[in-house]
């Protein structure tokens, strides 16, 4: 797989507002926020490019640890919903070839913005961070 800028995250090389990591996985806000709230969680061993390339093991740590955090999102943000995304390929629209899964709170009133369109302050994206850290139930 080549260099990505989620590689570079993983090393501390440049900064990232991280709501949990543990041997396997990493999470943490996206910093292009579709909507207040919008985490990804990658793995940091066994991890592909893509679905197709990825460890059943990090795929399994990846979607168990989804859950943990949905409910972390569904107390901090109280959204009406949940959106899980994930995209394997250009084509499908995928920018950063690291596989990662977007959980992505949704309200009724509000769909949020385009996939990566505008930076998410970074104090803002720490604090939400934070406040998911400490909503999580492991
Ligand atoms: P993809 O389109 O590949 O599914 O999603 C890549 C995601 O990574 C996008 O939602 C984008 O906002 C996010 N992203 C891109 N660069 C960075 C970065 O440097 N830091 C963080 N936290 N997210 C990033």
């Amino acid at each position: 797989m080549s260099e990505t800028i989620f590689h570079k995250i993983l090393r501390g090389e440049i900064p990232s507002a991280r709501i949990y990591e543990d041997d396997w996985i990493y999470a943490f806000m996206d910093a292009f926020p579709q909507t207040r709230g919008h985490a990804l969680i990658i793995a940091k061993q066994g991890g592909g490019e893509n679905l197709l390339t990825t460890d059943e093991e990090a795929l399994s740590r990846i979607i168990r640890f989804s859950k943990k955090l949905a409910h972390a999102q569904m107390k901090v943000f109280q959204p009406d919903g949940i959106r899980v995304m994930q995209f394997n390929g250009e084509a499908a629209g995928q920018t950063v070839f690291y596989y990662h899964m977007h959980l992505i709170p949704a309200w009724k009133a509000y769909q949020g913005e385009a996939h990566g369109a505008h930076l998410g302050p970074f104090d803002g994206l720490v604090w939400q961070a934070n406040q998911l850290a400490e909503a999580l139930e492991l």
